[in-house]
């Protein structure tokens, strides 16, 4: 089935060659130009990807992605600005995008952009489910995670982090590893970004109940720790 992908964009004359072009790589398109129409669609229909432009008429990008997370939207946000200086500001807060992208772009790279972070979304090769039935519970297929039984709502990232972790449990992962893995190569932030979903995925936990922790080991990468017995 195609993956579907909202375009979130007031201007028409960006939007337009942006779906085409979306169309044409096979993705099931839609395109909504308001803040609130966005919010309203990804709740109403399952949706993998939201390419969201920050300058929108009624409500502020940045807001339309925290709100989509706070409703519980786990499928990729990547965040689209021209405000110039403003990606370097963004970039750093904790906004619950995947990806940021600056205007102008290219389609080509636009493309390849959309291709790498649904990629990654989908953790390919991790169809198993890893957990304890008891505690904590990660359904790689339909990436969800489970505490005792209840659902925990994480971002893209948050999941692709903790299911690496959880794969790996009691030993460390790198930073590096992490990354790599997550975020793609040609990702220019620093591993500041990295801390901020791991703070973000600890919170969730320990909000959730769940025993295991994510433990940081200096100098080195991360660590999900067993609940001792
Ligand atoms: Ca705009």
């Amino acid at each position: 089935m195609a993956q579907r992908v909202l375009v979130v964009e007031d201007e028409e004359d960006i939007a337009f060659p942006l779906v085409r072009t979306l169309e044409r790589e096979g993705y099931d398109v839609a395109w909504v130009d308001t803040g609130q129409r966005a919010l309203d669609d990804v709740a109403a229909t399952p949706t993998e990807l939201v390419i969201l432009d920050l300058g929108l008429p009624d409500i502020d990008g940045l807001e339309v992605c925290k709100r989509a997370r706070e409703a519980g939207f786990t499928g990729g946000i990547m965040i689209v600005t021209s405000r110039a200086g403003e990606l370097d500001r963004v970039v750093g807060l904790d906004t619950g995008a995947d990806d940021y992208l600056s205007k102008p772009f290219g389609l080509a790279e636009l493309q390849a952009r959309v291709r790498a972070l649904l990629r990654r979304l989908n953790v390919p090769g991790r169809d198993e489910t890893h957990g304890d039935p008891d505690g904590l519970h990660v359904d790689v297929a339909a990436r969800r995670v489970y505490a005792s039984g209840t659902e925990v709502a994480l971002t893209g990232k948050e999941f692709d982090v903790l299911s690496i972790l959880v794969a790996n449990r009691d030993k460390v992962v790198s930073r590096g590893r992490l990354m790599a893995d997550v975020w793609d190569e040609n990702w220019y932030g620093s591993t500041k970004t990295l801390d901020v979903t791991i703070g973000r995925l600890r919170q969730k936990l320990e909000g959730a109940g769940v025993g295991e922790k994510v433990v940081a080991v200096r100098g080195v990468g991360f660590r999900l720790e067993s609940v001792p017995a």
